[in-house]
């Protein structure tokens, strides 16, 4: 592979959806798995850190020059559905939409709820992604994987990821996913399903502001508790740091209302926490994932 196929000193804040980044020292999107896998030995060979995102749905990247190499994989969109089956195979980065609104198409029943969620596969395992009793992981088989370090390509079953509520093994170690295979019950009835699914995403545009540039639920739901009641209780709705504000339509969201920082917003997660752990004695831990910062994750 001779062609160069990354950019130096790329401006990542149109990639995530809070539209807030840095600028990556390097930056590749892969369109297979060969290019992937090239990448990920590249930055090894040249010893530079090599991070990888998705749709950058759950991603506050921080404003400052970010040393290495950044992959997306928002362009590796295989996605081959078996109807008689239930069989899915996808690449890392095919949209939870796209393979919500596929699944119900070819009459596979249980991604139905996934289609609101404006993220990739990979990083919907990788988060476990989810809602309500539902998510990803009861739905897949095996994922395949590079290590990061390695280079070594493995496929890793479901039971070996360690999946809870908002949380894999990913999130610990350094296998970069490539594809997953998956499991839905065949034989649905179209019509419910594409109705199912298109009310599914209607319900999430009435509860959240989904078309302001946000990252999703900011904190995890505490044990028996939820972080949006907590934020709503001390009366922080609309509450504002710059250019970052709490959502006047769902408390655990945090949108960019005005050419936001990330310093606003990191600085607005900081003033939440220690507002509900003052008032309520509750850490609140940020479901979303930071990059180029300390923040421990
Ligand atoms: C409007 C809105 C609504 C949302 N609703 C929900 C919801 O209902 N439920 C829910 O769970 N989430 C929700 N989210 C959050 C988000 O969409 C999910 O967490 C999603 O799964 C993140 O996927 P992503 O591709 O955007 O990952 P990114 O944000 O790009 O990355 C998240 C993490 O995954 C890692 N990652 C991504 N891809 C890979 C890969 N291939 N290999 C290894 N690591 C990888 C990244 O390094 C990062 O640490 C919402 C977000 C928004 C903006």
């Amino acid at each position: 592979m001779k062609e160069k196929i990354f950019s130096e000193n790329f401006n990542l804040s149109s990639y995530t959806t809070i539209k807030v980044g840095g600028i990556a020292e390097y930056f590749a999107e892969p369109r297979n798995i060969a290019e992937f896998s090239y990448l990920i030995k590249w930055a090894n060979l040249n010893k530079r850190k090599c991070q990888i995102i998705g749709a950058g749905s759950n991603l506050l990247i921080n404003n400052i020059f970010i040393k290495g190499l950044v992959i997306c994989t928002k362009k590796m969109k295989s996605l081959k559905i078996d109807p008689c089956s239930g069989i899915v195979e996808a690449e890392a980065g095919v949209m939870l939409p796209t393979l919500s609104n596929a699944l119900a198409k070819n009459g596979l029943q249980g991604g139905e709820w996934a289609v609101g969620i404006p993220g990739t596969l990979g990083g919907a395992i990788y988060m476990n992604a989810g809602t309500g009793n539902l998510s990803l992981s009861k739905n897949l088989i095996s994922v395949q994987v590079i290590n990061n370090k390695t280079h070594e390509k493995l496929d890793i079953e479901r039971k070996d990821l360690n999946f809870e509520y908002r949380s894999s093994s990913f999130q610990s170690n350094n296998l970069v996913i490539i594809s997953a295979k998956l499991n839905f019950e065949p034989n649905g009835n179209l019509e419910t399903l594409i109705r199912t699914t298109k009310n599914n995403l209607k319900i999430k545009k009435e509860t959240q502001p989904y078309h302001l540039p946000s990252f999703g639920s900011v904190f995890k739901n505490p044990k028996n508790n939820y972080a949006a009641k907590l934020i709503d209780d001390l009366g922080l709705k609309g509450f504002k740091v710059g250019g970052a504000e709490i959502s006047t339509m769902h408390s655990n969201f945090i949108i960019n209302s005005s050419a936001a920082s990330s310093k606003d917003i990191y600085e607005l997660i900081t003033v939440i926490q220690q507002k509900v752990q003052q008032n309520k004695g509750i850490y609140l831990q940020p479901e979303v994932r930071m990059l180029g910062f300390d923040y421990p994750n």
